[in-house]
Protein backbone atom coordinates (compact mmCIF):
# COMPACT_ATOMS: atom_id res chain seq x y z
CA UNK A 1 0.00 0.00 0.00
CA UNK A 2 1.44 3.37 -0.58
CA UNK A 3 2.41 5.56 2.48
CA UNK A 4 0.33 8.37 1.87
CA UNK A 5 -2.23 6.35 1.82
CA UNK A 6 -1.49 4.35 4.97
CA UNK A 7 -0.98 7.99 6.52
CA UNK A 8 -4.41 8.80 5.75
CA UNK A 9 -5.51 5.82 6.74
CA UNK A 10 -4.14 5.94 9.71
CA UNK A 11 -4.95 9.68 10.94
CA UNK A 12 -8.56 8.96 10.65
CA UNK A 13 -8.41 6.32 12.33
CA UNK A 14 -7.12 7.74 15.42
CA UNK A 15 -7.69 11.33 15.69
CA UNK A 16 -11.33 12.13 16.41
CA UNK A 17 -11.51 15.33 14.76
CA UNK A 18 -14.70 17.09 17.10
CA UNK A 19 -12.89 16.16 19.87
CA UNK A 20 -9.13 17.25 19.23
CA UNK A 21 -9.32 20.24 20.85
CA UNK A 22 -11.11 19.19 23.64
CA UNK A 23 -8.58 19.74 26.30
CA UNK A 24 -8.42 23.96 25.10
CA UNK A 25 -12.01 24.03 26.22
CA UNK A 26 -11.26 21.56 29.47
CA UNK A 27 -8.53 23.68 30.52
CA UNK A 28 -10.45 27.55 29.91
CA UNK A 29 -13.28 25.86 32.03
CA UNK A 30 -10.97 25.14 34.66
CA UNK A 31 -9.76 28.47 34.73
CA UNK A 32 -13.36 30.15 34.86
CA UNK A 33 -14.08 27.87 37.66
CA UNK A 34 -11.16 28.95 39.62
CA UNK A 35 -11.50 32.75 39.03
CA UNK A 36 -8.25 32.28 36.67
CA UNK A 37 -9.27 32.61 33.50
CA UNK A 38 -7.34 35.38 31.48
CA UNK A 39 -8.63 38.08 29.17
CA UNK A 40 -8.18 40.94 26.88
CA UNK A 41 -9.46 44.26 27.85
CA UNK A 42 -7.79 47.37 25.59
CA UNK A 43 -7.66 50.95 26.75
CA UNK A 44 -6.04 53.93 24.84
CA UNK A 45 -3.47 55.47 27.15
CA UNK A 46 -4.32 59.21 27.43
CA UNK A 47 -1.32 60.16 29.45
CA UNK A 48 1.01 58.29 31.51
CA UNK A 49 -1.31 57.74 34.43
CA UNK A 50 -4.72 58.24 32.51
CA UNK A 51 -5.80 54.98 30.96
CA UNK A 52 -9.44 54.89 29.00
CA UNK A 53 -11.25 52.01 29.32
CA UNK A 54 -14.90 51.43 27.43
CA UNK A 55 -14.99 55.32 27.44
CA UNK A 56 -13.91 56.16 31.21
CA UNK A 57 -10.88 57.45 32.10
CA UNK A 58 -9.45 55.36 35.13
CA UNK A 59 -6.17 56.34 36.93
CA UNK A 60 -3.46 53.76 35.96
CA UNK A 61 -1.87 52.34 38.92
CA UNK A 62 -1.06 49.11 37.03
CA UNK A 63 1.50 50.62 34.40
CA UNK A 64 5.44 50.29 34.89
CA UNK A 65 6.18 53.24 33.27
CA UNK A 66 7.71 54.57 36.37
CA UNK A 67 8.98 58.05 34.80
CA UNK A 68 6.23 58.68 32.69
CA UNK A 69 8.57 58.65 29.91
CA UNK A 70 5.94 56.38 27.18
CA UNK A 71 4.38 60.31 26.91
CA UNK A 72 7.98 62.23 27.03
CA UNK A 73 7.80 64.49 24.21
CA UNK A 74 11.75 64.55 23.50
CA UNK A 75 11.76 61.25 23.39
CA UNK A 76 8.75 61.06 21.27
CA UNK A 77 10.73 63.63 19.12
CA UNK A 78 14.12 61.55 18.77
CA UNK A 79 12.05 58.41 18.02
CA UNK A 80 10.44 59.96 14.92
CA UNK A 81 13.35 61.88 13.92
CA UNK A 82 15.18 58.05 13.91
CA UNK A 83 11.93 56.79 11.88
CA UNK A 84 12.04 59.37 9.48
CA UNK A 85 16.26 58.86 8.60
CA UNK A 86 16.09 54.78 8.61
CA UNK A 87 12.69 53.94 7.72
CA UNK A 88 9.91 51.77 9.62
CA UNK A 89 11.92 48.50 9.96
CA UNK A 90 15.37 47.09 10.31
CA UNK A 91 15.14 44.63 7.61
CA UNK A 92 16.62 42.01 8.95
CA UNK A 93 18.63 40.21 11.98
CA UNK A 94 21.71 42.41 13.21
CA UNK A 95 24.12 39.87 11.65
CA UNK A 96 22.69 39.91 8.37
CA UNK A 97 21.62 43.91 7.33
CA UNK A 98 19.99 44.89 10.46
CA UNK A 99 22.84 45.58 11.99
CA UNK A 100 22.66 50.28 11.91
CA UNK A 101 25.23 52.48 13.23
CA UNK A 102 22.39 53.31 15.46
CA UNK A 103 22.46 50.30 17.37
CA UNK A 104 26.00 49.76 17.61
CA UNK A 105 26.02 53.65 19.21
CA UNK A 106 23.27 52.87 21.49
CA UNK A 107 25.04 49.64 22.94
CA UNK A 108 28.18 51.52 23.32
CA UNK A 109 26.21 54.29 25.30
CA UNK A 110 24.61 51.83 27.54
CA UNK A 111 27.66 50.04 28.28
CA UNK A 112 29.20 53.49 29.50
CA UNK A 113 26.55 54.68 31.31
CA UNK A 114 26.08 51.03 32.69
CA UNK A 115 30.23 51.07 33.77
CA UNK A 116 30.33 47.90 31.92
CA UNK A 117 32.87 46.70 28.85
CA UNK A 118 30.08 45.99 26.94
CA UNK A 119 26.46 46.08 26.22
CA UNK A 120 24.25 44.04 23.88
CA UNK A 121 20.23 44.36 22.16
CA UNK A 122 17.73 42.23 22.75
CA UNK A 123 14.24 42.13 21.24
CA UNK A 124 12.32 41.37 24.77
CA UNK A 125 13.52 40.73 27.98
CA UNK A 126 11.54 37.55 27.77
CA UNK A 127 13.55 36.55 24.50
CA UNK A 128 17.01 37.38 26.39
CA UNK A 129 16.21 35.39 29.43
CA UNK A 130 14.80 32.73 27.43
CA UNK A 131 17.60 32.15 25.35
CA UNK A 132 20.42 33.26 26.95
CA UNK A 133 20.16 30.56 29.55
CA UNK A 134 20.29 27.64 27.12
CA UNK A 135 23.65 29.21 25.95
CA UNK A 136 24.97 29.44 29.44
CA UNK A 137 24.17 25.57 30.33
CA UNK A 138 23.45 22.67 29.98
CA UNK A 139 22.64 18.96 31.10
CA UNK A 140 25.90 19.12 33.30
CA UNK A 141 25.28 22.14 34.51
CA UNK A 142 23.04 23.28 37.22
CA UNK A 143 21.24 26.43 37.80
CA UNK A 144 20.14 27.90 41.41
CA UNK A 145 17.66 30.54 41.15
CA UNK A 146 15.50 32.54 43.37
CA UNK A 147 11.79 30.61 43.91
CA UNK A 148 10.02 33.54 42.54
CA UNK A 149 11.99 34.56 39.08
CA UNK A 150 10.12 35.44 36.43
CA UNK A 151 8.65 33.08 34.17
CA UNK A 152 10.84 33.96 31.48
CA UNK A 153 14.11 32.68 33.37
CA UNK A 154 12.03 29.71 34.15
CA UNK A 155 11.26 29.09 30.48
CA UNK A 156 15.19 29.45 29.90
CA UNK A 157 16.21 27.46 32.61
CA UNK A 158 13.86 24.37 30.92
CA UNK A 159 15.03 24.94 27.57
CA UNK A 160 18.53 24.68 28.95
CA UNK A 161 17.50 21.15 30.20
CA UNK A 162 20.26 21.86 33.45
CA UNK A 163 19.49 20.69 36.69
CA UNK A 164 17.53 23.44 38.71
CA UNK A 165 17.19 24.19 42.46
CA UNK A 166 15.28 27.04 43.88
CA UNK A 167 16.35 28.80 47.02
CA UNK A 168 13.47 30.14 49.00
CA UNK A 169 13.03 33.80 48.57
CA UNK A 170 15.64 36.18 48.86
CA UNK A 171 17.62 33.66 51.51
CA UNK A 172 20.75 33.84 50.49
CA UNK A 173 21.83 31.33 53.66
CA UNK A 174 19.82 28.48 51.97
CA UNK A 175 21.31 29.49 48.69
CA UNK A 176 25.34 29.24 50.12
CA UNK A 177 23.80 26.12 51.49
CA UNK A 178 22.53 24.48 48.17
CA UNK A 179 26.55 25.89 47.06
CA UNK A 180 28.18 24.02 49.67
CA UNK A 181 26.49 20.96 48.29
CA UNK A 182 26.95 21.07 44.58
CA UNK A 183 30.25 22.16 44.36
CA UNK A 184 31.22 18.69 44.73
CA UNK A 185 28.80 17.35 42.41
CA UNK A 186 30.96 17.28 39.72
CA UNK A 187 28.79 19.98 37.54
CA UNK A 188 30.48 21.65 34.53
CA UNK A 189 28.97 24.57 35.46
CA UNK A 190 27.07 26.38 38.15
CA UNK A 191 25.00 29.60 37.50
CA UNK A 192 23.11 31.51 40.14
CA UNK A 193 20.36 33.57 38.72
CA UNK A 194 17.53 36.27 40.09
CA UNK A 195 16.17 39.37 39.56
CA UNK A 196 17.13 42.08 41.70
CA UNK A 197 14.04 43.97 42.30
CA UNK A 198 11.12 40.97 42.01
CA UNK A 199 8.59 41.90 39.73
CA UNK A 200 5.25 40.79 41.17
CA UNK A 201 6.98 41.29 45.35
CA UNK A 202 8.65 44.76 44.56
CA UNK A 203 11.07 43.63 47.30
CA UNK A 204 14.98 43.61 46.27
CA UNK A 205 17.67 41.16 46.76
CA UNK A 206 21.15 42.00 48.33
CA UNK A 207 23.38 41.98 45.29
CA UNK A 208 26.74 42.64 46.46
CA UNK A 209 26.33 39.47 48.69
CA UNK A 210 25.43 37.31 45.42
CA UNK A 211 28.54 38.76 43.71
CA UNK A 212 30.31 37.69 46.93
CA UNK A 213 28.65 34.07 47.18
CA UNK A 214 29.17 33.88 43.70
CA UNK A 215 32.99 34.86 43.20
CA UNK A 216 33.70 32.40 46.49
CA UNK A 217 32.01 29.24 45.03
CA UNK A 218 33.08 29.97 41.32
CA UNK A 219 29.85 30.29 39.70
CA UNK A 220 28.68 32.36 36.85
CA UNK A 221 26.27 35.11 38.03
CA UNK A 222 23.25 36.40 36.09
CA UNK A 223 21.20 39.46 37.50
CA UNK A 224 17.55 40.62 35.96
CA UNK A 225 17.49 44.33 36.39
CA UNK A 226 14.25 44.86 34.94
CA UNK A 227 12.32 46.62 37.62
CA UNK A 228 15.46 48.71 39.09
CA UNK A 229 16.77 50.67 35.80
CA UNK A 230 15.15 53.82 35.54
CA UNK A 231 14.57 54.18 39.38
CA UNK A 232 17.19 53.44 41.11
CA UNK A 233 20.76 53.26 41.80
CA UNK A 234 23.43 55.86 40.47
CA UNK A 235 21.81 58.09 37.84
CA UNK A 236 19.07 55.80 37.86
CA UNK A 237 20.98 53.03 36.06
CA UNK A 238 19.94 50.29 37.81
CA UNK A 239 20.97 47.75 40.85
CA UNK A 240 23.90 45.87 39.34
CA UNK A 241 25.29 49.18 37.21
CA UNK A 242 29.38 50.11 37.91
CA UNK A 243 29.04 46.62 40.18
CA UNK A 244 31.89 44.68 38.55
CA UNK A 245 31.33 40.77 39.07
CA UNK A 246 28.09 40.13 37.42
CA UNK A 247 28.70 38.07 34.43
CA UNK A 248 25.29 39.34 32.53
CA UNK A 249 22.88 42.64 33.98
CA UNK A 250 19.92 42.28 31.86
CA UNK A 251 17.86 45.25 31.65
CA UNK A 252 14.44 46.08 29.73
CA UNK A 253 13.38 49.45 27.66
CA UNK A 254 9.60 48.55 28.65
CA UNK A 255 9.24 49.43 31.87
CA UNK A 256 10.38 52.99 33.10
CA UNK A 257 12.02 53.44 30.19
CA UNK A 258 9.14 53.84 28.79
CA UNK A 259 9.72 52.58 25.16
CA UNK A 260 10.32 47.93 24.14
CA UNK A 261 13.10 45.81 24.25
CA UNK A 262 16.09 44.91 26.13
CA UNK A 263 19.91 44.96 26.64
CA UNK A 264 22.60 43.07 28.46
CA UNK A 265 25.41 44.80 30.41
CA UNK A 266 28.66 41.93 29.91
CA UNK A 267 32.19 41.03 28.83
CA UNK A 268 33.39 41.69 25.77
CA UNK A 269 33.98 37.95 25.64
CA UNK A 270 30.76 36.98 26.79
CA UNK A 271 29.01 39.39 24.29
CA UNK A 272 31.27 37.59 21.18
CA UNK A 273 30.32 34.46 22.48
CA UNK A 274 26.90 35.38 22.75
CA UNK A 275 26.69 36.94 19.06
CA UNK A 276 27.82 33.55 18.22
CA UNK A 277 25.84 31.21 20.03
CA UNK A 278 22.48 32.87 21.29
CA UNK A 279 19.75 31.72 19.05
CA UNK A 280 16.87 34.64 20.22
CA UNK A 281 19.77 37.07 19.47
CA UNK A 282 20.80 35.35 16.02
CA UNK A 283 17.79 34.41 14.15
CA UNK A 284 15.47 37.62 14.94
CA UNK A 285 14.96 40.85 13.20
CA UNK A 286 16.75 43.90 14.74
CA UNK A 287 15.06 46.28 16.72
CA UNK A 288 13.78 49.11 14.66
CA UNK A 289 14.69 52.59 13.88
CA UNK A 290 11.85 54.30 15.91
CA UNK A 291 12.71 52.26 19.07
CA UNK A 292 16.45 52.82 19.27
CA UNK A 293 15.78 56.40 18.84
CA UNK A 294 13.42 56.48 21.72
CA UNK A 295 15.98 54.18 23.87
CA UNK A 296 18.52 56.80 22.93
CA UNK A 297 17.02 59.92 24.35
CA UNK A 298 15.48 58.41 27.45
CA UNK A 299 19.10 57.48 28.11
CA UNK A 300 19.92 61.14 27.54
CA UNK A 301 17.11 62.04 30.36
CA UNK A 302 16.88 59.37 32.61
CA UNK A 303 20.72 60.26 34.96
CA UNK A 304 18.77 63.72 35.81
CA UNK A 305 15.52 62.51 36.70
CA UNK A 306 16.93 62.08 40.30
CA UNK A 307 14.32 64.40 41.58
CA UNK A 308 11.62 62.01 40.23
CA UNK A 309 13.39 58.76 41.49
CA UNK A 310 13.06 60.67 45.33
CA UNK A 311 9.45 61.88 44.61
CA UNK A 312 9.07 58.58 43.69
CA UNK A 313 10.42 56.60 46.76
CA UNK A 314 8.78 58.91 49.20
CA UNK A 315 5.25 58.29 47.85
CA UNK A 316 6.14 54.25 47.87
CA UNK A 317 6.58 54.73 51.73
CA UNK A 318 3.56 57.09 51.99
CA UNK A 319 1.14 54.41 49.90
CA UNK A 320 2.66 51.64 52.19
CA UNK A 321 2.26 52.93 55.36
CA UNK A 322 -1.41 54.28 54.61
CA UNK A 323 -2.40 50.79 53.32
CA UNK A 324 -0.92 49.24 56.59
CA UNK A 325 -2.50 51.39 58.73
CA UNK A 326 -6.26 50.92 56.83
CA UNK A 327 -5.16 47.23 57.88
CA UNK A 328 -4.24 45.69 54.29
CA UNK A 329 -1.41 43.11 54.25
CA UNK A 330 1.08 44.58 51.78
CA UNK A 331 4.79 43.24 51.09
CA UNK A 332 7.64 44.95 52.60
CA UNK A 333 8.53 46.78 49.10
CA UNK A 334 11.29 48.65 48.44
CA UNK A 335 10.04 50.12 45.04
CA UNK A 336 7.07 51.66 43.48
CA UNK A 337 5.51 47.71 43.20
CA UNK A 338 3.26 47.57 46.29
CA UNK A 339 1.07 44.68 45.63
CA UNK A 340 -1.61 44.08 48.54
CA UNK A 341 -2.13 40.68 49.13
CA UNK A 342 -5.76 39.34 48.92
CA UNK A 343 -4.87 35.44 48.76
CA UNK A 344 -7.82 34.76 47.21
CA UNK A 345 -8.93 34.94 43.26
CA UNK A 346 -12.34 35.96 43.72
CA UNK A 347 -11.77 38.66 46.21
CA UNK A 348 -9.03 39.84 44.36
CA UNK A 349 -11.17 40.41 41.69
CA UNK A 350 -13.89 42.15 43.60
CA UNK A 351 -11.48 44.33 45.01
CA UNK A 352 -10.07 45.07 41.56
CA UNK A 353 -13.91 45.61 40.07
CA UNK A 354 -14.92 47.96 42.87
CA UNK A 355 -11.84 50.19 42.20
CA UNK A 356 -12.86 50.67 38.57
CA UNK A 357 -16.06 51.02 38.99
CA UNK A 358 -14.86 53.43 40.88
CA UNK A 359 -12.35 55.03 38.12
CA UNK A 360 -8.94 53.41 39.22
CA UNK A 361 -7.10 50.62 37.07
CA UNK A 362 -5.39 48.25 39.68
CA UNK A 363 -5.12 45.03 37.90
CA UNK A 364 -5.70 41.74 39.28
CA UNK A 365 -2.50 39.24 39.70
CA UNK A 366 -3.64 35.37 39.94
CA UNK A 367 -1.70 32.52 40.19
CA UNK A 368 0.03 30.88 38.69
CA UNK A 369 1.59 34.51 37.35
CA UNK A 370 2.16 34.15 42.00
CA UNK A 371 1.96 31.11 43.95
CA UNK A 372 -1.51 29.47 45.08
CA UNK A 373 -3.39 31.38 47.69
CA UNK A 374 -1.06 34.56 46.94
CA UNK A 375 -3.77 36.67 44.59
CA UNK A 376 -2.84 40.21 44.54
CA UNK A 377 -3.28 43.49 43.72
CA UNK A 378 -0.33 44.89 42.22
CA UNK A 379 -0.16 48.74 42.60
CA UNK A 380 2.66 50.02 40.82
CA UNK A 381 3.36 54.15 41.60
CA UNK A 382 4.68 56.50 38.80
CA UNK A 383 6.77 59.78 39.62
CA UNK A 384 3.65 61.41 37.59
CA UNK A 385 1.17 60.37 40.01
CA UNK A 386 -0.27 63.32 42.01
CA UNK A 387 -0.65 63.53 45.64
CA UNK A 388 -4.58 63.66 45.14
CA UNK A 389 -4.25 60.54 42.76
CA UNK A 390 -2.27 58.52 45.38
CA UNK A 391 -5.19 59.95 48.15
CA UNK A 392 -8.09 58.93 46.47
CA UNK A 393 -6.76 55.73 46.32
CA UNK A 394 -6.20 55.33 49.65
CA UNK A 395 -9.89 56.50 50.32
CA UNK A 396 -11.32 53.93 48.00
CA UNK A 397 -9.07 51.27 50.01
CA UNK A 398 -10.49 52.70 53.03
CA UNK A 399 -14.13 52.75 52.06
CA UNK A 400 -13.96 49.11 50.66
CA UNK A 401 -11.83 48.07 54.05
CA UNK A 402 -14.76 49.40 56.18
CA UNK A 403 -18.04 48.31 53.44
C1 LIG B 1 9.07 42.37 32.32
C2 LIG B 1 10.13 41.44 32.75
C3 LIG B 1 10.83 40.68 31.82
C4 LIG B 1 10.44 40.65 30.38
O1 LIG B 1 10.82 41.79 29.72
P1 LIG B 1 10.06 42.18 28.35
O2 LIG B 1 11.01 43.09 27.69
O3 LIG B 1 8.78 42.81 28.75
O4 LIG B 1 9.86 40.91 27.59
C5 LIG B 1 11.87 39.92 32.27
N1 LIG B 1 12.20 39.87 33.59
C6 LIG B 1 11.51 40.57 34.51
C7 LIG B 1 11.91 40.48 35.94
C8 LIG B 1 10.45 41.36 34.12
O5 LIG B 1 9.73 42.01 35.03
Amino acid sequence: MPILQMRIMFMSGSINHNKKLEFIEKELQERRNNNNLRELNAIYPKDAVTAIKNGKPLINFSSNDYLGLSKHPQIITTSQDYLNRYGTGSTASRLVTGNYDIHKKLEEKIAKLCGKEAALLFNTGFQANSTIIPALVNQKSLVLCDRLVHNSILQGILLSKAQWKRYKHNDLSHLETLLKKAVSQGYNRILIITETVFSMEGDRSDVDSLIQLSQQYNTLLYLDDAHALGIMGDKGMGLTAQKPGIDISLGTFGKAMGSFGAFITTSKLMRDYLINCCPGFIYTTALPPAVIGSIDAAFDIIPSLDQEREYLLQKVDYLQNNLRNLGYQVINSSSPIIPVMIGNEKKTLQLSQFLEKNGILATAIRPPTVPQNTARIRLVLSSQHQPEHINYLIQLLQQYHES
